[in-house]
């Protein structure tokens, strides 16, 4: 499998039914490389160009990495393993969406030629989350009073009270 070309030409690649698969690592992708930690880790990315209903350019493709964020509650570092995958239909006209199978995003009026790079951005911005955090119930940043380990209250204590209320 070849690697991904620098421009993406949409109808040229879709026509031929080209199919790439490249590693890139994070550093290599604007926007993303400033927002996280792990900019040495690689990203696979895999793209499928094809033509739909004998003339609309499409584009399947999945990227995988992760991304080291920092978390929206402790402020520390949390790993998000991110697999956004897409299919996309680039249309000219809105009314071309209608013959489309529904599982495509349709893309109206995108440039014939665009960067890959830019383009694979894109799909791994939108698939970070807003607020990222880790999935364990860490420590919030803003209960800055230090842990103090509360002792355990007997889970019987209050049925022994109602006990002894019915009693007198
Ligand atoms: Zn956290």
């Amino acid at each position: 499998m070849q690697g991904i070309p620098a421009n993406i030409k949409l109808l040229s690649f879709a026509k031929k039914g080209l199919i790439f698969s490249q590693t890139y690592t994070v550093k290599d992708l604007p926007r993303i490389r400033d927002i996280v930690s792990n900019v040495d880790d690689q990203v696979n990315v895999k793209l499928n160009f094809y033509i739909e209903n004998n003339k609309i350019p499409c584009i399947e493709g999945s990227v995988e990495l992760e991304v080291a964020l920092d978390c929206q509650r402790c402020l520390k570092e949390v790993k998000l393993h991110l697999n956004p995958v897409f299919k996309l239909a680039f249309i000219i006209h809105e009314n071309q969406a209608e013959d489309l199978d529904p599982s495509f995003e349709t893309i109206l009026n995108a440039d014939e030629e665009f960067s890959a790079i830019e383009f694979i951005t894109d799909e791994v911005l939108i698939s970070i989350p807003m607020i990222p955090m880790h999935s364990h119930e860490c420590q919030s940043y803003k209960d800055k009073s230090p842990v103090i380990e509360q002792k355990r209250k007997n889970p019987f204590a209050v049925l022994e009270q109602l006990k002894n209320s019915t009693k007198e």
